[in-house]
């Protein structure tokens, strides 16, 4: 129980996510589903609503939407069908949005979010998943202000899925995690592409409070705050809402409220506050009725079963089983499975390779540096995972040193040959051959004798200083570790 003033309260919230799916085409027609472009140029009768044409279900939206509801622990049903959800606005064509109202796709998940800070151990918390459900986007309006408004119909029949979570969280900070863990989930399991400044993932957040006034249970009415594109606006809008409810609580306005008072908000980022939209006092109607143009989806189970085979393994699970098989640290395992693409590319360099928590350094360290600097991705790498296998053998097995591996490393960048091609081309290769290395350390000493007697007196480091004139002589090429023991050897003597 939080308190405020004598009061004590409750914040209860749950989500509604909308994640536009990328399969090739729309959700019912065969227009390429893709993001931006000339206005109204990705449009057909179909998704333009024109009269008399029909939609059809694209098997690839079934596919990602079954493959979703799996990857967020639903239960797939076999039998769902679509509805058609009316309200009138100019960006929605055909006066209504074919959706799954009765009967959804995916029910009773459930995913853990973890509450821990950065790098900490994970602290995890369940949110319950009431029901996934597909359905297509709307259009896209764009108003210019004091003049006019155009609207965009590329985006209308891009195929969504709805995920409304219970109401399970019960801070801000918990909701905006919740969002970044579906986001997560989703792209890992390569449904969507999580971007969110383009709107392919938003979020609404129902909030309320449960509120103890002298031993006397109040809830406050829920408001429901639409369309959030980032994290931090969901932290953001439902921290502010919290505190507005509470001082509504307190003031007289409340006395107003009746039983199914709802209220519709938006998030004004640049003021900071939730303005109020609309009102409502008994839930909207929006006249749902079966698709009569669409048949309902039966799915075998073999065909559920082929699809939800094809998931994969989530991103907790691969923490988990990098950290144990590997050996890594927190930090480690966090950034490397923050990306299928890279946690794949990390495994494969670690199975072939003698340390794969090295490999786990150099692919963090070394390899995400210069794809930051050059704001690429691995894909445009001119080497594969094998190669960092490959350097890092070479340096646990001494053939050349860690100062040498990073020339090494330049030269695979530059030019995507491999550690082995380069190491012979440039001679790198150390020496360890004893009776070369014992010549040069007979050399050394014989050449400062003054030195040697400096470390008979007592000055021990001159050892190292000896075992650098080494080092220097053989070129750099002499086995650093088999120097540093003949010269010890020779200094005993
Ligand atoms: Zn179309
Ligand atoms: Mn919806």
């Amino acid at each position: 129980m939080l308190k405020h003033g004598n009061l004590e309260y409750e914040i209860i919230i749950g989500c509604e996510i909308h994640c536009q799916l990328l399969t090739k085409t729309k959700a019912f027609c065969s227009c390429e589903n893709r993001y931006g472009g000339i206005p109204n140029t990705r449009v057909c009768p179909s998704c333009l609503g024109l009269p008399g044409a029909l939609p059809r279900v694209s098997k690839e939206y079934v596919e990602f939407g079954i493959k979703a509801g799996c990857a967020l622990g639903c239960r797939i049903n076999n039998f769902s069908k679509f509805d058609r959800k009316h309200y009138f606005y100019p960006d929605l064509v055909k006066g209504y949005q074919i959706t799954q109202f009765y009967t959804p796709l995916c029910e009773e998940g459930e995913v853990e979010i973890n509450l821990a800070a950065q790098n900490e151990e994970p602290k995890f918390k369940k949110v319950r998943i009431e029901r996934i459900h597909l359905e297509e986007d709307v259009g896209k309006s764009l108003h210019i202000e004091g003049s006019h408004s155009y609207i965009d119909f590329n985006r209308s029949g891009v195929p969504l899925i709805e995920i409304v979570s219970k109401p399970d969280m019960s801070t801000p900070d918990e909701a905006a995690r919740y969002m970044q863990t579906i986001r997560e989930i989703l792209k890992f399991v390569g449904v969507t592409d999580g971007n969110m400044e383009e709107g392919a993932l938003r979020c609404d957040a129902n909030i309320n409070l449960k509120i103890i006034d002298n031993g006397v249970e109040f809830r406050t009415p829920i408001s429901e705050i639409k369309n959030m594109n980032s994290f931090k606006a969901v932290k953001d809008a439902c921290t502010y809402e919290v505190s507005r409810q509470l001082e509504e609580y307190t003031s007289e306005n409340r006395i107003a409220f009746k039983s199914g008072f709802k209220r519709t908000m938006g998030w004004d980022e640049p003021s900071g506050q939730t303005v109020i939209q609309r009102t409502k006092t008994i839930a909207e109607d929006y006249r749902f009725m079966p698709e009569p143009d669409l048949r309902a989806l039966e799915l075998s189970d073999e065909f559920i079963k082929r699809v939800s085979d094809s998931v994969g393994e989530l991103p907790e699970a691969k923490r988990l089983r990098f950290k144990k098989e590997y050996h890594l640290s927190e930090f480690d395992v966090q950034t490397l499975t923050s990306e299928r693409e890279l946690a794949e590319w990390f495994e494969e360099a670690a199975k072939k390779s003698s340390s794969p928590k090295k490999c786990a350094n150099w692919i963090l360290a070394e390899v995400l540096a210069v794809l930051n600097e050059t704001n690429s991705s691995l894909s445009d790498l001119k080497f594969g995972p094998c190669a960092i296998a490959e350097l890092v053998n070479v340096i646990e097995e001494g053939k050349i040193t860690s100062k040498q591996a990073k020339d090494v490393f330049a030269e695979m960048i530059a030019l995507g040959k491999k550690p082995s091609a380069i190491i012979a081309e440039k001679g790198m290769e150390q020496v360890s051959d004893s009776s070369f290395i014992e010549k040069i350390v007979e050399e050394v000493f014989a050449e400062n004798t003054e030195a040697v007697q400096d470390w008979k007196n007592g000055k021990t480091n001159v050892a190292g200083w000896l075992m650098g004139q080494v080092m220097k002589k053989s070129g750099g090429k002499a086995n650093p570790k088999q120097a540093a023991e003949l010269v010890n050897k020779r200094l005993a003597q």
